[in-house]
């Protein structure tokens, strides 16, 4: 699975993907409107992504507990994942708010506002518990609830083991899927480049310079402290509390950070995160096919850090004078909401709402910063998967479920 795979030209795979990356924002560039001719491309390459996702998170889950074989394991496994998801993103969320006191990207924009809209409803705590057991796992497999797919495939995984021998049978079946859907996953994968070329041209060809200029300093401090997030905090992470080298984590990451980046759905990108963290990071099935879908629909590091960004550009922007409980607040609901965050193209501005409401700042200024929330989404979802993959990293290392060589290795699952 690790072995050396180069195209026939010996490219690597993530190069001719980075490839992509740039044309695109080229092409997209030059053509302008034009670009969205290239959009069906870009759709079909994403939606034979998705494809797989319920099929793999199902079957890599069970696969993952049985191979495991302990319940008490899962518990750990799935208790330490979850409170390093909710630490990395409070320091997320406190760094989009330190990088944009310190910048100031809402002082000199001018803008008028009111305050008459009301925000949406969020669900309450109860409902989102109760909402984690699905009445009917064929239902929540069609409606594609990650979650409630999670609780089923844990639910069954462990009663598979329970009745021993007899399990077996149903074991094989769902491993060898598992596997061939590892093996489609590289097929597709095999196609990301003009995927991505396609994705990125037509965004690039949808935001004219027009549009950006008057909000670029708002981007760029969103895109800073992303960049800060993943190469400090993140790889300060790994080198820190895992002693590994976070150069091997970025390289590993690439293909996964680029398909989130152009998609800019996290959970779009689970089945590249899943075959990153097994074939590059040597992470085990059992804890990459739990660690990463909890991570995809729970764990949004950029969000939350884009969340704490634009809840300060609007008050700088707005002359908001914020106290120090409003900035507990932000870090408080800005978490909470990107938990509830789905992993899906433009959420982050709709749970930003929650943020706004909570804190008092007009929810008009949302209007503004939708006009450029696809850039901003981009750079979210990227740290998002990122941060996935790094908590997947720690939590395999602590467990012993990480092949070092594998980890080690500059040329592992690449161009396959
Ligand atoms: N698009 C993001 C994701 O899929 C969610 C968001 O809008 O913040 O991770």
């Amino acid at each position: 699975m690790s072995k050396r795979m180069h195209s026939r030209a010996g490219i690597p795979l993530w190069q001719k993907i980075m490839a992509g990356l740039v044309l695109g924002i080229i092409a997209g560039w030059l053509l302008g409107d034009h670009a969205q001719w290239l959009s069906p491309i870009g759709e079909l390459f994403i939606n034979a992504i998705k494809m797989l996702i319920v099929p793999l998170v199902f079957t890599s889950l069970i696969s993952g507990i049985v191979s495991m074989g302990d319940p008490a394991k899962m518990g750990r496994i799935g208790g330490k994942a979850v409170a390093l998801y909710l630490v990395t993103t409070a320091f997320a969320i406190a760094l989009g708010m330190l990088a944009a006191s310190i910048l100031q990207p809402g002082i000199g924009v001018e803008m008028q506002m009111d305050n008459s809209v009301s925000p949406g409803e969020a669900p309450t705590l109860t409902e989102i518990l109760v909402g984690l057991v699905p009445t009917n796992p064929i239902n929540a497999m069609v409606e594609g609830n990650i979650m409630q797919i999670i609780v089923f495939a844990i639910a069954l995984g462990i009663s598979l083991v329970l009745i021993g021998e007899r399990g077996q049978p149903a074991i094989r079946v769902i491993d060898s899927i598992a596997e061939a859907l590892y093996k489609l996953t590289s097929l597709i994968m095999a196609c990301a480049p003009v995927g991505v070329f396609a994705l990125i041209a037509v965004v690039a060809g949808q935001y004219g310079l027009a549009v950006l200029i008057p909000l670029l300093k708002v981007i760029g401090v969103v895109y800073l402290a992303c960049i800060l997030h993943v190469l400090v905090v993140y790889s300060g992470m790994l080198a820190l509390l895992a002693r590994l080298n976070p150069r091997r984590y970025l390289t590993g990451s690439l293909d996964a950070i680029v398909v989130a980046f152009s998609s800019a759905s996290s959970a779009g990108t689970l089945p590249v995160s899943i075959r990153c963290a097994r074939e590059k990071l040597g992470i085990s099935q059992g804890v990459s096919g739990f660690v990463l879908p909890v991570g995809a629909t729970i764990n949004m590091d950029g969000t939350a850090l884009y969340m704490g960004v634009v809840a300060l550009f609007v008050a700088q922007l707005t002359g908001t004078d914020l106290t120090t409980a409003d900035y507990a607040m932000i870090v408080l609901t800005g978490t909470l909401a990107s938990i509830g965050t789905a992993g899906v193209p433009g959420a982050g501005l709709i749970m930003l709402s929650i943020v706004f409401a909570q804190t008092n700042l007009p929810l008009e200024a949302l209007g503004l910063i939708a006009g450029i929330d696809r850039i901003l989404d981009m750079a979210r979802t990227a740290v998002n998967v990122s941060g996935d993959l790094m908590v997947t990293t720690l939590v395999g290392k602590s467990e012993r479920e990480i092949d070092l060589d594998i980890y080690n290795n500059k040329s592992a699952g690449q161009g396959s």
